[in-house]
């Protein structure tokens, strides 16, 4: 059909097209601010409106993370200044571009808002290259280059970061402390050698062969933040720690505090590796393995017991999910 068309018409089409497009972008996010508003992407199971935007909305990486970055730029304003931008949104003066960009150095430079609402008014109307000259213009710290992972084979990936000298010196400290296990030491040996140690040690689920009291740490429930053992330790109730020498079993019927032991939290973690939330309406499972943090299912300030049966994993979204949804209505 677009081939039978005029040159004429066929120019008019695709700015019809464009203008539509924008339109759609303002609409977009708006629906983005409504739907974090209210924490949709949590309640149907994902663990970020980022994963709802690729996962669900199908968006690639980038288009998300530029649709989420200037939704989160919208979200600061007032309604009648959101309005003005999402005006200039739908006439082409402001992009999502230029929304995310101003965001995202803003985030980095720790501008407020009026900071960020001049830096917006002089990238409006401007391309990207300009845009780009004209952010840079406003830094006051070097740009590092962003942090990628490229595949370049089947089985390997380039990965590009920036190290500050303090890592870079225990990463040589580790290739010396290591040689034996890493003959060649390389960077990629070490790395590889010191992932495998590290997360060794804090899985939650490992078994602890230590002489001696076996101690515990952190606390739970949806306002204290328990996660796995990545944290400096913590001093331990006596009671726990004299609890875990106590069959799983006795101290769960015993155990009145909110406070799992090591065992017992090892149990759980040794059960589940994922977050547990799953949509009672869809039954989606939202599966997250970052950020995961024990809670009790019936909220232990509504006598839920900290036993096996009633904790589980949760990633730090729905745990703070399921903390909102308890707190009494004002
Ligand atoms: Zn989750």
């Amino acid at each position: 059909m677009l081939h039978t068309l005029s040159d004429e018409l066929l120019l008019s089409q695709v700015k019809a097209l464009a203008g539509e497009e924008r339109r759609i972008h303002r609409q977009i996010l708006e629906t983005l601010l409504e739907v974090d508003r209210r924490q949709l992407h949590l309640a149907r199971g994902f663990s970020s409106l980022f994963a709802f935007c690729t996962d669900e909305l199908g968006y690639s990486p980038a288009s998300a993370q530029r649709r989420i970055t200037s939704m989160r730029l919208l979200k600061e304003m007032s309604p009648p200044e959101r309005e003005q931008v999402q005006a200039k949104i739908e006439s082409g003066r402001l992009t999502l571009n230029h929304l995310a960009q101003v965001q995202s150095l803003a985030r980095t430079e720790r501008w407020n808002l009026e900071a960020k609402r001049e830096v917006l008014q002089s990238v409006e109307g401007k391309s990207v290259r300009q845009c780009e000259r004209i952010l840079a213009s406003q830094m006051t710290s070097p740009v590092l280059p962003r942090e990628t992972i490229r595949p370049v084979s089947a089985t390997q990936s380039q990965v590009t970061l920036v190290l500050d000298e303090e890592t870079l010196q225990l990463l040589e400290r580790f290739k010396e402390l290591t040689a034996h296990r890493n003959p060649l030491a390389t960077n990629a040996g070490a790395i590889r050698l010191a992932l495998q140690i590290a997360v060794e040690r804090v899985n939650p689920a490992r078994e602890v062969k230590r002489r001696g009291a076996v101690v515990g740490r952190g606390a739970v429930g949806a306002s204290a933040k328990l996660e796995s053992d990545t944290g400096l330790p913590q001093s331990v109730p006596t009671r726990e720690a004299a609890l875990t020498h106590r069959p799983l079993s006795e101290q769960s019927s015993r155990f009145s505090s909110r406070h799992p032991s090591r065992p017992l939290r090892r149990s759980v973690w040794q059960r589940e590796s994922t977050c547990q939330y799953v949509d009672p309406l869809t039954s989606r499972p939202c599966s997250s393995r970052f950020k995961l943090e024990l809670d009790h299912h019936l909220p232990f300030s509504k006598g839920g017991e900290t036993t096996a049966g009633n904790l589980r994993l949760l990633c730090r979204a729905h745990n703070a999910f399921f903390g909102g949804r308890t707190k009494p209505a004002l």
